[in-house]
């Protein structure tokens, strides 16, 4: 027997057909495609930090429970004191373990479309149903139409990108509240955009027994840690805990994301100079003949390009040394549709220069 005919024998047919998560290869390019944080830290704090990490045991493991660093994440983040909190290698980790936990035959995870990728492709994996319910006019959340889509599929779990990705929009605290109300099942608001938005459901938690909220550092400046965290009420918290990998916190994150935390104002003034320059982006780039910048409370822009252009104008970028993410492909609703992240000032400059001069050929 070949390896191919085993594979075909024994790998299920639902992970045969899916896609593998694509990253694509950034070198030498304005690097703008990911929600990252275009910013570094200081070099004295720098200097501190690797000073911590002097003292971290690389020979033991790391302390399962992570208590330092989610009193850290506690005191920094307002997360009320009568919630609980679990980590994740990052937020995706956490839709996993969430995932996992909810998985049946015939149970839906259920988003909106277009959202964050990783919900469906997480539901894939587990062999659940995926229903994306289409976003309205604007991309605002569509109350009655959502409403009416769990009460004809029964979620087990909602997840509501709050801001949503990759719209950049936030939906209105009415509809999340009236989808909430109405879910049969768990809520997740995925928070992973807090730091660029004006309004949070941590201080919900405890009103709604279905209510969760998820949050990762990624996009605050520390994406190359893998930190997530989920708070909600200790009744789910502690099932999911269940499978979470032990040491799925590895000690080199936990030191640094306590420290980075312990050393927020840095993150939270880099956080303040992205949503400056992103209404610097919004306005230059509505200046643009024939772009549609959508309303952004992310690090990121989604804009609208004229008709048939969404991926000339993504490779003409590209060829110019600039990668943003093409959403065009993905077709409906985003058709023509590119997403930008702030960076630095000067490589927003670069990425406006060359859709001005894609544009303009
Ligand atoms: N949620 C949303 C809405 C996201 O856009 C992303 C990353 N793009 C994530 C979660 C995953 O973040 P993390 O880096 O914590 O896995």
């Amino acid at each position: 027997m070949t390896d191919t005919t085993l594979v075909a024998r024994w790998v299920r047919p639902s992970i045969r057909s899916l896609a593998a998560y694509h990253v694509p290869d950034a070198s030498g390019l304005v690097k703008l495609d990911a929600m990252e944080n275009p910013y570094h830290w200081p070099p004295e704090l720098v200097d501190a930090w690797l000073e911590t990490l002097r003292n971290v045991a690389l020979n033991r493991y790391p302390d399962p429970r992570s208590p330092q660093l989610i009193d850290t994440l506690r005191r920094v983040a307002g997360i009320p004191a009568d919630q609980s909190v679990i980590l994740g290698n990052g937020s995706d980790e956490l839709i996993q373990v969430i995932i996992m936990a909810l998985a049946g035959p015939g149970r839906v995870v259920m988003s909106v479309e277009p959202s964050f990728v990783m919900y469906r492709m997480i539901a894939g994996y587990a062999d659940m149903d995926y229903v994306g319910v289409p976003l309205g006019e604007g991309f605002a959340l569509d109350r009655e139409a959502f409403i009416a889509a769990m009460q004809a599929h029964e979620p087990a779990v909602v997840f509501l990108a709050y801001p949503n990705n990759p719209t950049g929009n936030r939906f209105a605290r009415e509809d999340m509240e009236a989808v909430i109300e109405a879910a049969p099942g768990l809520v997740v608001v995925d928070e992973a955009y807090a730091p660029f938005a004006d309004d949070s459901f941590l201080g919900d938690l405890g009103r709604y027994p279905n209510l969760v909220v998820m949050r990762t550092v990624s996009k605050q400046g520390l994406a190359g840690l893998r930190l997530g965290y989920l708070c909600g009420p200790r009744a789910w918290l502690e099932q999911f805990d269940k499978l979470r990998l032990p040491y799925n916190i590895n000690v080199l994150t936990q030191a640094s994301a306590a420290f980075a935390l312990d050393h927020h104002t840095v993150l939270d003034e880099q956080a303040a100079a992205i949503r400056r320059d992103r209404e610097s982006l919004m306005q230059a780039l509505a200046e643009m003949p024939g772009v549609i910048p959508y309303p952004s409370e992310a690090n990121f822009i989604l804009c609208r390009v004229p008709a048939g252009q969404g991926d000339r104008v993504f490779e003409g970028l590209k060829s110019r040394g600039v990668l943003i993410k093409n959403l065009s492909p993905q077709g409906g609703p985003l058709t023509d549709c590119l997403r930008v992240t702030v960076g630095r000032p000067d490589e927003n400059e670069r990425f406006l220069a060359a859709l001005g001069s894609v544009l303009g050929q």
